[in-house]
């Protein structure tokens, strides 16, 4: 008994050195240290030996399984250590390998659009007044002519801060802003910049959104000067051949208020889906600076007279280049955004 058991280390500590990795050394040893192991079996079967050679093997066999199991713990620790070399190697850099270069960036299609805006009113005049996005509601509303309870301020879905302190819904309280910063100088400036509705999100309309807007205060300043200016700016951003028409509308800030379309750019004015067969497309809601904002800004509306208009910055983009949901520009896809 005791040559089996030597001839069972052997074979043990052979196979145990052969073994390649740490998955293998749990076969190992559930054939030699486990439950039905040959080791396991052999103390079992210490009750066939005569009396006399029981202990000597008992002894042997319990000497052999410390050893087995330290050989054991012994192979599993350098079988580690080898996965993880292995490993190491797998993913090791080369730091010799050229580096994947990185590629420049551009603007995003907003940021283009507001600046070729910038650019079409820059050349007739105006410069960029920028603004707070939040503001108070006396600015957003009040000296706007939309004192509280007043029912225009149902036109705008507001996200509040507190009962003062509001989310700019338009860009307007800039034109209150820049006429007391102005006052008593004529006035030609555009404000561009982020604005906030409390709105369902659709392919037509987000909750925050770019709106850009010009505002013109001077003297001797009529409605045939905002038409002009719009037109040109038609003309500048869309083709040089485009024609607009105007529509009286509605906004307490201005009087009278019109809403400004353009000959559609898809069919010429034949009509077309996106025009909806009329052949025409609004472009901005605009209007002569109502007096009691004129007043509220510093200017004597008898002596001073201004315009005011809001092409907005995503539709003019939407109607440019053909995209059909606004929900594209903020959804920070880099296949949509790198087409422009
Ligand atoms: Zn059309």
């Amino acid at each position: 008994m005791l040559e089996q058991l030597e001839l069972l280390e052997k074979e043990a500590l052979v196979a145990l050195e052969a073994l390649e990795d740490s998955d293998a050394l749990d076969a190992w040893y559930k054939q030699v240290l486990g439950k039905k192991g040959t080791l396991t079996l052999m103390l079992r079967s210490v009750g066939e030996l005569p009396r006399e050679e029981r202990p000597a093997f008992g002894r042997a066999s319990n000497e052999l399984k410390t050893k087995l199991e330290a050989a054991f713990e012994a192979r599993a620790k350098s079988l580690r250590q080898a996965d993880m070399v292995r490993e190491l190697e797998r993913g090791a850099l080369d730091v010799t390998l050229p580096g994947r270069p990185i590629g420049p960036g551009h603007l995003h299609i907003t940021t283009q659009t507001l600046r070729q805006i910038y650019a079409i009113f820059a050349e007739m005049g105006f410069q960029v007044y920028e603004a707070p996005e939040v503001d108070t509601d006396e600015l957003n509303f009040g000296l706007l002519n939309m004192p509280p309870h007043h029912p225009a301020r149902d036109m705008w879905d507001t996200f509040w801060i507190s009962d003062e302190v509001l989310l700019r819904t338009h860009t307007s309280p800039g034109q209150i802003r820049a006429m007391r910063e102005f006052c008593p100088e004529p006035i030609r400036v555009i404000l561009p910049g982020k604005c906030y509705r409390y709105e369902h999100i659709t392919a037509r309309s987000e909750h925050q959104f770019y709106q850009v807007e010009g505002l013109a205060v001077g003297h001797g300043i009529t409605m045939t000067d905002l038409i002009g200016t719009l037109t040109e700016f038609a003309r500048r951003f869309y083709g040089p051949d485009r024609r607009i028409r105007i529509r009286g509308s509605y906004f307490p800030f201005t009087e009278p208020s019109i809403e400004v379309d353009m000959d559609c750019i898809l069919c010429d004015g034949e009509g077309c889906r996106v025009c909806k067969g009329s052949g025409w497309l609004e472009i901005a809601g605009a209007g002569m600076v109502h007096p009691v904002v004129l007043q509220n800004g510093g200017y004597d509306p008898d002596e001073w007279s201004g315009f005011a208009f809001g092409p907005g910055v995503e539709r003019p983009a939407m109607l440019k280049y053909r995209i059909d949901d606004i929900r594209l520009f903020y959804g920070n896809d880099l296949r949509f955004l790198r087409q422009f």
